[in-house]
């Protein structure tokens, strides 16, 4: 499936793939891209900005939701070839930099979950760069001064669980929520607001307190790291997941 872009605000752009999504927010002032897909998600990244008329050069900074290969590969080529600054919540800078790795390797994956849906969705991110070690040693927290000078001003919210220092951001009145919160997945038994399965989850308690900080948040779209975008109040996702059996 090619990339889908949908203009959630003036400002904020959705990007949604059948593997993972992305956001870009821009202002007159040049884009900034929330999450950046797989390693081999280079020319679709590159597309849906060149869409909204903006090279690689313009791309004033990525903020990560978390470091998961899914989420900061292209990432990985912006820092190295356009310098690009690369920011995540501060819990979530060493695992950015792969000072250490809290990822399921497809490996494990393919092991614990045979079903046919794990192992064409493994082969498709294999092909992606799914198995890339490669880090970002350049990646730094994001500071309330930095967040102020992007598009949108967003604001750092953090959901850990799925990873440690996963984060989601409110901007310009719309949740990114990551893989805090998603809508789809490849291997989900059911499309429908909710957790990813918990062979990919770091700490599922955490997971579900997120959910909490999630339902408290005021915002009637949400933009997902999987899935399509959700239309209505933020908190009844966070209550559909959180009640959800599988
Ligand atoms: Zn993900």
């Amino acid at each position: 499936m090619p990339p889908v872009v949908t203009a959630v605000t003036d400002r904020v752009h959705f990007v949604e793939t059948d593997l993972v999504n992305w956001t870009i927010v821009a202002d007159d002032n040049g884009p900034a891209l929330i999450d950046a897909g797989f390693p081999g998600s280079r020319e679709d990244v590159l597309w849906s900005l060149g869409r909204l008329g903006f090279g690689p050069a313009d791309v004033r900074a990525i903020l990560l939701t978390h470091a998961h290969i899914d989420h900061l590969g292209t990432a990985i080529w912006f820092a190295q070839a356009h310098g690009t600054p690369v920011y995540c919540h501060g819990t979530e800078v060493r695992h950015s930099r792969r000072e250490y790795l809290e990822q399921a390797s497809p490996h494990d994956i393919i092991g614990r979950a045979w079903q046919p849906k794990y192992l064409k969705w493994s082969l498709a991110i294999t092909r992606k760069g799914a198995l890339t070690h490669e880090g970002i040693p350049t990646a730094q927290a994001l500071t309330d001064e930095v967040a102020a000078g992007l598009p949108g001003a967003p604001q750092a919210i953090a959901t850990p669980g799925h990873t440690g220092g996963h984060c989601s951001y409110l901007v310009d009145g719309v949740l990114v929520s990551g893989d805090a919160l998603i809508t789809d997945h490849p291997v989900a038994p059911r499309p429908g607001p909710q957790l990813l399965p918990s062979i990919f989850n770091n700490d599922e308690d955490a997971c579900r307190r997120s959910l909490d900080t999630l339902a408290a948040v005021e915002a009637e779209v949400m933009l997902p790291g999987h899935g399509p975008l959700w239309r209505g109040r933020v908190a009844e996702a966070a209550r559909a997941a959180q009640t959800r059996v599988s």
